[in-house]
């Protein structure tokens, strides 16, 4: 019998072991950490073995092949070791590929994932296809495999998960866009991050469909160097294609192959320059999985904002506090605050990426009458937008409870409250949504 090793015990490498064992194959779990509760529970369910707090080379180092969850680098020592012996490392989404023939709509990028995911998954739900979603979101995509039936599935895929992906097809692959992010994990190199999002494509077919961004020269630029062999429907806010989505006045058009669809923008459920692109994808793969225009417009139009996301939380003396926890770089903070159009109060900080604040110059200048700094180390802020916003209305906190407090003080009705941090939670908070919690208990309780 075949042996599976799954390293790390949590969302993906669990359902990883499960998919294994119900595969028949011998499998074995190991975490260097803790495992979770729940997870631990499931292993004992399914009669899987595992370790926890270690690993030990002698389970470890005669599989027959390795799933390696996302969040270890290559560069740990027992991955290290794999790698020199020869033994393939697969991700979990390779491994669940191989035993399921749903048609499988992929979504990556730097930003959008999540929103462009969710929205395409409730296009198909309320077209009446028989759905599942997964992937970096809810449950993991191996344990759906193994105990559920799907005909579609449409899966958020990190580029940490892409990393090791070698045959998997997706039958719709979607890059939302590519700006700096995770840099630390590609050795400081752009062209790594940007080659590891391309993996999506790398096994489409003339049948299959990319779509992509257009307006994204990183994207276009890397498009340049390469060939896809599948159907190319860009999507973009400049100009026309001849298919693809892009602008006309103020809706969008989506044309797939003979067919043209109008989506008019006022219609959209979410608002802003970036959930139209998010809307451009979303359409566009419907319209690929051959959904009708009523079902595309509906559902654009009754989609429900999600949690941490540009999430409007309450209104309070007139001025409105939005949560939008999950911005943890650059760009996202830029399309934030794009869509302002009130003043803004901005809280912002956090564990900075090596963030370059330059590109939100303008727009703070435009937009911004406040800063509220929220980050054990705040210098960088102060040094970048200090001058434009003026020392008296830029002040640092270091909880949300203070962060609201402070934002109240500069606001005046008709303001917006903005939670766009620009930065990772880790210096203060356990992750986004814990800050993102934390940020809406507070405005609940001013
Ligand atoms: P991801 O899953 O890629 O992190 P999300 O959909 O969760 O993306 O959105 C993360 C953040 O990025 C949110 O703050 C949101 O406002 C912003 N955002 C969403 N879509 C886009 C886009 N297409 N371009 C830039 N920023 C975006």
């Amino acid at each position: 019998m075949s042996r599976i090793v799954v390293l790390g015990g949590a969302e993906s490498g669990v359902g990883a072991a499960v998919l294994a064992k119900v595969k028949g194959f011998d499998v074995f779990l190991s975490d260097k950490g803790k495992i979770a509760d729940h997870y631990a529970d499931t292993l004992r369910e399914w009669k899987i073995p595992f370790e926890e707090g270690q690993h030990s080379e002698e389970l470890i180092l005669n599989a027959d092949e390795v799933v390696k969850s996302p969040g270890i680098p290559t560069a740990a020592p027992m991955v290290q070791k794999l790698m020199q012996q020869g033994t393939p490392i697969l991700s979990e989404i390779e491994f669940a590929g191989r035993y399921d023939t749903a048609k499988k709509i992929c979504i990556t990028g730097s930003n959008g994932k999540t929103t462009t995911t969710s929205l395409i998954y409730y296009l198909l739900q309320q077209a009446g296809l028989n759905v599942g979603l997964g992937g970096n979101i809810g449950k993991s995509y191996a344990f759906q495999v193994a105990t559920e039936h799907f005909d579609y599935y449409v899966l958020e895929i990190s580029s940490f998960q892409l990393d090791n992906v070698y045959d998997f097809r997706p039958d719709i692959a979607i890059i939302t866009n590519i700006t700096p992010d995770h840099l630390d994990r590609y050795n400081y190199n752009m062209e790594e991050y940007v080659k590891a999002k391309f993996r999506i494509t790398r096994n489409l077919r003339p049948e299959d469909c990319f779509i992509f961004d257009s307006d994204d020269a990183i994207t276009i630029d890397h498009l340049n160097k390469i060939i896809i062999q599948a159907k190319m429907l860009p999507f973009t806010q400049n100009g026309k294609v001849d298919q693809g989505a892009y602008l006309e006045g103020e809706k969008i058009v989506v044309k797939y192959e003979e067919s043209e669809s109008e989506i008019y923008l006022k219609e959209l459920a979410l608002g802003g320059k970036h959930n139209i692109y998010n809307s451009m994808a979303a359409a566009l793969a419907a319209k690929a999985v051959d959904i009708d225009d009523e079902t595309i417009r509906g559902s654009l139009a009754t989609f429900e904002p999600i949690e941490h996301r540009l999430e409007p939380v309450l209104s309070i003396k007139d001025v409105l506090y939005i949560n939008d926890s999950k911005a943890t770089n650059v760009d996202s903070a830029w399309y934030a605050l794009e869509c302002q159009t009130k003043p803004v109060v901005w809280i912002v900080g956090g564990k900075d990426k090596g963030n370059d604040y330059s590109v939100l110059t303008d727009l703070v200048k435009e937009k911004v009458k406040a800063i509220v700094c929220l980050g054990v180390d705040n210098s960088k802020i102060h040094a970048a937008f200090e001058d434009i916003v003026g020392s008296e209305n830029i002040t640092d906190t270091g909880s949300a409870d203070a962060a609201v407090k402070a934002a109240s003080r500069f606001a005046s009705p008709g303001d917006v409250v903005l939670l766009s941090p620009c930065c990772a939670s880790f210096d203060l908070f356990s992750c986004y949504e814990d800050r993102g919690e934390q940020f809406k208990a507070a405005v609940r309780n001013l």
